[in-house]
C-alpha cells in the first residue's frame, strides 16, 4: 500500500492545526483509510485529543536521536484504522540536539521511512508545533504535501508568505524537491460575521487552486472534544464540526487519491 505523508505546519499557533490533524485523520480512518497521526508538538495536544496519555519515552524523541525505532512508538487508538505516534514534553529538547547532528533536516524522514514502506498505513498526518523550528522543518523535509490551516480572521494571510518561502527553499536546495502545497483549509469560520466571509473570499482570490472547498465552522463542540479525548466524529458525530471534517476527508481522499486498499 502506497503511503502519502501530510504535514500540517505553520508558525502561527491557535489556528486549528491540531484540530485539523486529529479530525481529518479520524475522517480518513472512518473511510477505512489506514491513517497514522504523528504528534510532533512537544505540547502533545494531538496525543491527548486522541485520548492517549503522555508517557515518558513514548514519542519520536528517542528515534530522532538514533535510539530505537518509530515502530516501537506506535500506539493504537480507540478507533479502527487510526494509530498514533504520541508526543511528550521531552521532544522539545530535540530542537537543539538535532542541530548538532549531520543531515539534521532529514532525521524525521529517515525515522518515518520504514513506517511509510511498511504497508501498514495509507496516510500519515504530522501535527507540528507553532513555529518553523527544527521539528517543523523536519516534517517539511519528510512530507509529500503541506496542508495549511488558516484561521478566518483579520490578517489571515499574514505569515503565509513565510511558510511558502520555506517550502520553495527546501525544494530548490534539493532537501525535498517534490514537496507540494497540498491545500489550504480555512478554519473557525463564523457564519454570523462578514469578516469570516471576506477572509475566505480574499484567500479564494489569491489561492483559489489550493483552497479546499470545505470550510471548517467555529463550533463549541469542536473546542470541547479534545478534553474528552475524542475526535469530533465520535464526540458529536452528527454536528456541523463532524460534517465539515468528514467533507474535508472526502475532498482530501479524492484530491490525493487515497483509497481504502491503497495503490
Ligand atoms: P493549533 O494546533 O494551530 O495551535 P488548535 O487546533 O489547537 O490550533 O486550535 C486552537 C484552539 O481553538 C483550541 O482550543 C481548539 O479547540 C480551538 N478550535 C480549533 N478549531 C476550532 C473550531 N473550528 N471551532 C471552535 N474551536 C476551535
Ligand atoms: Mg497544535
Amino acid at each position: 500500500m502506497a503511503c502519502t505523508v501530510f504535514t500540517i505546519a505553520n508558525q502561527k499557533g491557535g489556528v486549528g492545526k491540531t484540530t485539523t490533524a486529529v479530525n481529518l485523520a479520524a475522517a480518513l480512518a472512518e473511510q477505512k483509510i489506514h491513517t497514522l497521526v504523528v504528534d510532533l508538538d512537544p505540547q502533545a495536544n494531538a496525543t491527548s485529543a486522541l485520548g492517549i496519555e503522555k508517557t515518558e519515552g513514548k514519542s519520536l524523541y528517542g528515534p530522532l536521536r538514533g535510539e530505537g525505532s518509530a515502530f516501537e512508538m506506535l500506539t493504537p487508538t480507540a478507533w479502527p484504522h487510526l494509530a498514533l505516534i504520541p508526543s511528550e514534553v521531552d521532544l522539545a529538547a530535540i530542537e537543539i540536539e538535532l542541530a548538532q547532528q549531520p543531515n539534521y533536516l532529514m532525521r524525521l524522514r529517515s525515522v518515518l521511512d520504514p513506517l511509510r514502506n511498511s504497508g501498514g498505513y495509507r496516510a500519515i498526518i504530522i501535527d507540528c508545533p507553532p513555529a518553523l523550528g527544527m521539528l517543523s522543518m523536519n516534517s517539511l523535509a519528510a512530507a509529500d504535501h503541506l496542508l495549511i490551516a488558516l484561521q478566518c480572521e483579520y490578517m489571515a494571510l499574514e505569515g503565509l508568505g513565510q511558510i511558502l518561502k520555506v517550502v520553495d527553499r527546501l525544494k530548490t536546495a534539493g532537501i525535498n524537491p517534490t514537496l507540494d502545497v497540498g491545500g489550504i483549509v480555512m478554519t473557525m469560520f463564523d457564519s454570523r460575521t462578514n469578516l469570516s466571509r471576506q477572509v475566505v473570499e480574499e484567500v479564494r482570490q489569491h489561492l483559489s487552486s489550493k483552497l479546499f472547498e470545505t470550510v471548517i465552522p467555529r463550533t463549541v463542540r469542536l473546542s470541547e472534544a479534545p478534553s474528552f479525548g475524542k475526535p469530533i466524529l465520535s464526540y458529536d458525530p452528527h454536528g456541523p464540526g463532524a460534517t465539515a471534517y468528514r467533507a474535508l476527508g472526502k475532498e482530501i481522499a479524492a484530491r490525493f487519491k487515497l483509497t481504502e486498499n491503497g495503490a
